[in-house]
């Protein structure tokens, strides 16, 4: 145990974690509070010393019991100590403070039922230790085949499954499809798959959901290239579980957190599940991105559409673009869209959507958005509006370089990371454009996580 010291908070950092001055050095507190004097004990590792709070003294007026019994062990949910209006508050001023230099952000778009909006659910399968649930469990030895099956998240910064049964974001249904999931697996004797022994065979599951339709995706990820149950598996989720619109098995025998590997088998339905968005349906395949939160991507792609203000004789380029949905929306209200996306089955996602709604106006290709967009620039394409939702690293000077040669009167980015975001509109106000307007829309309530879109046009504000 590292030594304890008694520390008053002075503000949260970028990651919620509080700040606090010890011994006249700067040190990141996670789960303390502003003004909250709580002891902190500082754990030495080779590189870098970390703080861990242990107690609160005098709590904030802000703090609530989180409703969770794995919050202290799960790592998922940052904020859940936290009232709903301070952790508005505090997304709203982390915002605001990264990209004060561009102007003021209007009112975070926030979610008025945050629980269970997750719609896409991972889960490790592990080995439990006891019986007790609630107890961290760590598979040991794989002697008796009657041990009990666990299924949850890897603990903060570990690669201990937490046997975390009912999550409070994730969508309820999919509890009850791993609950049958872990049920065969003790029946049919399939063992949890162990990484570092290479031995055992289900890795994870992968659980998707459509809000609308009701489809449910089951992906079984085995870390080994046999899964001889698979048949038994089906049989009974989809006797349990009629929701259930495909399942597919997926080979990841690579040591890796990525939780899908790269082969795919279809063993029931067609391999994919609908869901619709601001009045279109679209497909998506177990590897193509898909937002987790459909109630407020809905009101993400209405503040997108409604900043780039379509008249319907717009050029646009729709960049970074997965299977399509911010281009085909778009494309509704536009001349003519383009796409471009890294992932090929987003891709053809893309392109079976756009006839799965019957538009005719919008193309979609496979590759780099900046070295696409460096092309379109060289040929000297025209686009009247770019939409870029790059990951988290943000986009690339490649990219940017090319939205300045290109020219666009209007640019709206969609961000997941404020800080990449920051860095980006750097580079973009450089070359001429000024940013109009910064809307944060609260598309993970209860974590650190806050999606931001920005609209930027170029020249003179008119
Ligand atoms: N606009 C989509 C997807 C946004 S997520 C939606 O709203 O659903 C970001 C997407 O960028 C992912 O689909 C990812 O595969 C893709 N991507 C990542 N790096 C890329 C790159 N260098 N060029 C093009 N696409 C990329």
């Amino acid at each position: 145990m590292g030594k304890q010291y008694r520390v008053r908070c002075k503000g949260l950092d970028h990651k919620a974690r509080g700040e606090v001055i010890f011994n006249n050095k700067k040190f990141a507190v996670p789960y303390l509070l502003p003004k909250e004097l709580g002891i902190m004990e500082l754990v030495y590792k080779k590189e870098e010393t970390s703080a861990k709070l242990c107690e609160v003294i005098e709590p904030s007026k802000d703090r609530v019991t989180p409703d969770c019994p794995y919050f202290d062990r799960c790592g998922g949910c940052q904020l859940s100590h936290m009232t709903k209006e301070a952790q508005a508050a505090w997304k709203q001023g982390m915002v605001q403070d990264l990209l004060k230099q561009f102007g003021t952000c209007e009112p975070m778009i926030t979610m008025e039922d945050s629980k269970h909006y997750r719609h896409k659910i991972y889960a490790t399968f592990s080995y439990a230790l006891s019986q007790n649930k609630d107890t961290l469990q760590k598979g040991k030895k794989h002697t008796s085949g009657s041990r009990k099956i666990i299924s949850g998240i890897y603990e903060e910064e570990s690669h201990q499954v937490v046997a975390a049964e009912h999550c409070l974001i994730q969508h309820e249904r999919a509890e009850a499809i791993l609950k049958t999931i872990r049920q065969v697996m003790q029946e049919t004797k399939t063992m949890p798959y162990e990484e570092d022994k290479e031995r055992g065979c289900l890795r994870h599951a992968y659980i998707r959901i459509g809000r609308s339709t009701g489809q449910i995706m089951v992906v079984l990820v085995t870390g080994t290239k046999e899964f001889p149950m698979r048949a038994k598996f089906v049989e009974a989720l989809t006797k349990k579980h009629p929701n259930i619109t495909t399942i597919i098995w997926n080979v990841n025998t690579k040591k890796t957190s990525m939780v899908l590997g790269e082969k795919d088998t279809v063993l029931y339905g067609d391999g994919f599940i609908e869901d619709s968005l601001c009045g279109l349906t679209f497909r998506i395949s177990s590897k193509s991105f898909f937002q987790v939160n459909p109630v407020q991507t809905e009101r993400l792609y209405e503040k997108a559409m409604e900043l780039a203000k379509l008249s319907g004789t717009e050029r646009v380029f729709d960049a970074y673009c997965g299977t399509g949905t911010i281009g085909l929306i778009a494309a509704k209200q536009a001349k003519e869209v383009v796409g471009v996306e890294l992932n090929k089955d987003a891709v053809r996602d893309a392109e079976l959507n756009k006839k799965r709604n019957q538009l005719q106006n919008a193309s979609f290709y496979a590759g780099d958005a900046g070295e696409f967009l460096e092309k379109e620039a060289v040929e000297k394409q025209k686009f009247d509006i770019i939409f870029m939702d790059p990951p988290r690293s943000g986009s690339s000077e490649k990219f940017l370089s090319s939205v300045a040669k290109i020219a666009p009167k209007k640019v709206v980015y969609i961000s997941c990371n404020p800080e990449t975001l920051q860095r980006d509109l750097v580079y973009l106000t450089k070359q001429g454009y000024k940013v109009e307007e910064m809307v944060p829309v609260d598309m993970f309530p209860e974590t650190v996580h806050v999606e931001v879109v920005v609209s930027l046009c170029r020249g003179v504000l008119k």
